[in-house]
């Protein structure tokens, strides 16, 4: 047993065996389960849906369907809780796409040059990241699944959470409700979550909640190529939104060679899900490189379309906001609009964050204490998903407004932007933070400004670029 699990610094403990249980069996569920299985004798997670065997999509995780890229912070932060894992990714196929040099990308009117790759993605579908991460984590005997299980409440008072209320969704006791009890419940039970109106119940407070919603939505189908666009040298495409191009879309790779192709646009002009009108639609983007490739290839799937995608962010961390021994994290604490293809990364950082939290010999790990940290496990990936939205037509929410230190923050990114598609400093930079990998203060180091700052934008290519210019790492 570990010297926290001895000396009882989470929960109410004293010597009894110590319980956690997580709400969700995603993500951010597994891999906050696998941290607290250093500090608890069992660690519970509850799953409404069954897992499936293999990496089908499930019904909980409905965005399972719509590309899942994975940034580089949150394969570092992967990397870090399940040492090897990257590897293990690779093995099973997922593809590591090179920015800018594999893909052909544009945006706010601009070609990106291919210059050689200095950020990686992987594109292989989230069904897949998923099970390998379910794999791993469940081998551990202190994690437990309670699959085909929900959640439906909260036991305790306004002072402290003391475990959860089941029903089982399946089976003879189907329909039956029983207790958990914990020393620690983490809710993370995605952006859906009901947690907040579960504190309420028990005559706690739900917490504040910040939201930017632009309206945008998706729309998602697998196709396999039949020319050759997208072949050895272009591994995907992409064209992203901005506030003069709010249609937006692409093709990544997947793990079988297929491409996940994905269209969005905003509130009243939604990508349609039917075959013939989700090819019309990609017309809508700024150049026919996508619709003649769709018109070509071969539909593998069916379209799926998908709304919800406001970013959302649960106060927790406010003072008066929350009992003792609650806590939420990946989703069910901060939702991003999945455009910016943060919320994986997120989740594995703020798996990172929990484990630090936990650690810090200096700090009893208070309740509070761990949920700022998850808090600031998000916050740049939220300052970048409701700093860009913001901008957006149509944007509506509590968080749409910005302060004085927004508009010279507007002032500096726009020149940042600009620069971005074909300067190298720029671009490696802004890359890293928007892969997660750097701080938003890498942005003012003194190559990046003197660029943003007395470099005019470099010159970009006037047609999408069909060839890297040489070979990155
Ligand atoms: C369309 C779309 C595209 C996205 N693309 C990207 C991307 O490119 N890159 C990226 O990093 N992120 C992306 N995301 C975000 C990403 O899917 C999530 O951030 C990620 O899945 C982690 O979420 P989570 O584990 O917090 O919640 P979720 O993945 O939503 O999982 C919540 C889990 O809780 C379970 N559950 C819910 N309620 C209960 C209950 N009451 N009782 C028991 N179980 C319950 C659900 O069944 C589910 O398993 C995208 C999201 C969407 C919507």
């Amino acid at each position: 047993m570990n010297s926290a699990r001895r000396t009882g610094r989470w929960g109410v403990g004293g010597g009894r065996e110590r319980n956690a249980v997580v709400v969700g069996g995603s993500l951010a569920g597994l891999l906050a389960a696998h941290v607290l299985a250093g500090y608890a004798d069992r660690v519970t997670v509850v799953e409404r849906d069954s897992f499936p065997d293999g990496t089908k999509p499930r019904p909980g995780v409905p965005q399972g369907r719509h590309p899942h890229v994975l940034l580089e912070g949150g394969q570092s932060a992967l990397e870090s809780l399940l040492p090897g894992f990257l590897l293990e990714l690779r093995a099973a196929g997922a593809p590591r796409v090179g920015m800018p040099s594999d893909m052909v990308l544009r945006q706010n009117g601009r070609w990106f040059r291919r210059l050689p790759a200095t950020t990686h993605i992987y594109t292989g579908s989230r069904a897949q990241l998923e099970e390998l991460v379910r794999r791993r984590v469940f081998a551990n005997p202190v994690i437990s699944a309670a699959e085909g299980t929900d959640v439906v409440g909260l036991l305790g008072d306004a002072s402290r959470v003391r475990g959860v209320l089941l029903r089982d969704r399946f089976g003879d006791a189907r329909g039956e409700q029983r207790a958990l009890e914990a020393d620690l419940v983490v809710d993370a039970s995605g952006s859906g979550t009901k947690a907040p109106q579960w504190l309420t119940a028990i005559g706690a407070q739900s917490p504040h909640e910040e939201t930017l919603d632009t309206g945008l939505a998706y729309a998602s189908r697998v196709y396999r190529g039949r020319n050759g666009v997208l072949d050895g040298d272009t591994a995907g495409y992409y064209v992203y939104p901005s506030p003069a191009q709010v249609h937006a879309g692409g093709a990544l790779p997947l793990e079988d060679g297929s491409h996940l192709v994905i269209v969005s646009g905003l509130r009243g002009d939604e990508p349609p899900t039917d075959d013939d009108e989700f090819v019309t639609y990609a017309k809508r983007l700024p150049h026919p490189l996508l619709h003649r490739w769709l018109d070509e290839a071969e539909p593998l799937s069916p379209a799926f379309g998908y709304r919800r995608t406001a970013n959302i962010r649960r106060r927790y961390d406010l003072p008066g906001s929350c009992p003792a021994g609650f806590v939420a994290t990946g989703d069910a604490l901060c939702t991003f609009n999945p455009i910016y293809g943060q919320g994986v990364a997120v989740a594995a950082m703020s798996a990172v964050a929990l484990r630090e939290a936990l650690a810090d010999p200096r700090r009893t790990p208070t309740t509070r204490r761990v949920q700022r940290a998850l808090l600031a496990a998000s916050r740049q990936a939220w300052d970048i998903s409701a700093g860009a939205d913001r901008k957006m037509p149509g944007a509506v929410g509590n968080a749409v407004g910005g302060g004085p230190a927004d508009r010279f923050a507007d002032w500096y990114l726009r020149r940042v932007q600009e620069r971005y598609p074909g300067d190298p400093v720029v671009g490696r930079v802004f890359r890293s933070v928007l892969s997660l990998s750097a701080p938003v203060t890498a942005l003012f180091t003194p190559p990046v400004a003197r660029a943003v700052l007395f470099r005019p934008p470099a010159t970009t290519p006037l047609e999408p670029p069909a060839t890297p210019e040489e070979r990155g790492s």
